[in-house]
């Protein structure tokens, strides 16, 4: 049986695919047999950020024309598997990601799947929200971004979704500290990813920091969150 994650946050820009790309590699990396997905149908860039090129099917092909999920993975680093969205404009104007839940289920055979959200509360964002055992929020401490997140998190809330706590991205000195954070929104805070110019040069180079520059900050933050999600050192 997969555990399946969705990183979730309504606001854009706060670390969901940098996220999603450095949890799936260190998981990878520690031996699970991992698959993340871009379940960002608008704005697809978790293949990017993995240095995947797809040059045949996408997620969009497998909601909207019944492709098998199976014939979507592409090999990413340390033996991740990824499964990109398609960056035609056409294929997401067609695109429902109803389908999305019965195409996850086709990937049970992996120990965990992480499915990338989105920003905004429509429809894309909110059924990986439905179907997922555990949503991982991620949030930088500006106030916007923590009041959008938490906003995600009463959705999945009343959905009936387990949120496991959120990832403080972005994180330095001049942030509002704990309490600020935890008046605003009303989640734990499971790992904190400070503010580190390593992450530009690894989007850059289309390889995840924990493998680009693993004695960074940001990947120690990395590597701390799945140790929480996991509970292995
Ligand atoms: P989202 O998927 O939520 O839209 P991304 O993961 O694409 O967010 O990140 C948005 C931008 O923020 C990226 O361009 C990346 O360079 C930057 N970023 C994310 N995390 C960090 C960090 N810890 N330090 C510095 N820059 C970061
Ligand atoms: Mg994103």
């Amino acid at each position: 049986m997969a555990r399946v994650y969705a990183i979730a946050s309504a606001k854009g820009g706060v670390g969901k695919t940098t996220t999603t790309a450095n949890l799936g590699t260190v998981l990878a990396m520690a031996g699970h047999e991992v698959v993340v997905i871009d379940g960002d149908l608008g704005m697809p860039n978790l293949a990017g950020a993995l240095g995947v090129d797809p040059d045949g099917a996408t997620l969009h092909d497998v909601l909207n024309d019944d492709v098998d999920i199976k014939s979507a993975i592409y090999e990413g680093p340390a033996g991740l598997d990824v499964v990109p969205g398609s960056n035609a404009l056409e294929a997401f104007a067609r695109t429902d990601a109803k389908g999305l839940e019965a195409a996850v289920d086709q990937l049970d055979d992996y120990d965990v799947v992480i499915v990338d959200t989105g920003a905004g509360l429509s429809n894309d964002t909110f059924v990986p929200l439905k179907f997922a055992d555990d949503v991982v929020l991620v949030t930088t401490t500006e106030r916007e971004a923590l009041g959008d997140t938490e906003k995600t998190r009463q959705l999945a809330e009343r959905i009936g979704a387990s949120i496991v706590g959120a990832v403080l991205t972005r994180v330095d000195e001049s942030n509002p500290n704990a309490e600020v954070v935890a008046s605003i929104l009303d989640a734990g805070v499971v790992a904190v990813v400070p503010e580190d110019p390593a992450i530009r040069d690894a989007l850059d180079s289309q390889v995840p920091v924990v493998l680009r520059t693993p004695d960074s900050i940001s990947a120690a933050g990395y590597r701390a969150l799945a140790e929480a999600l996991t509970g292995e050192p």
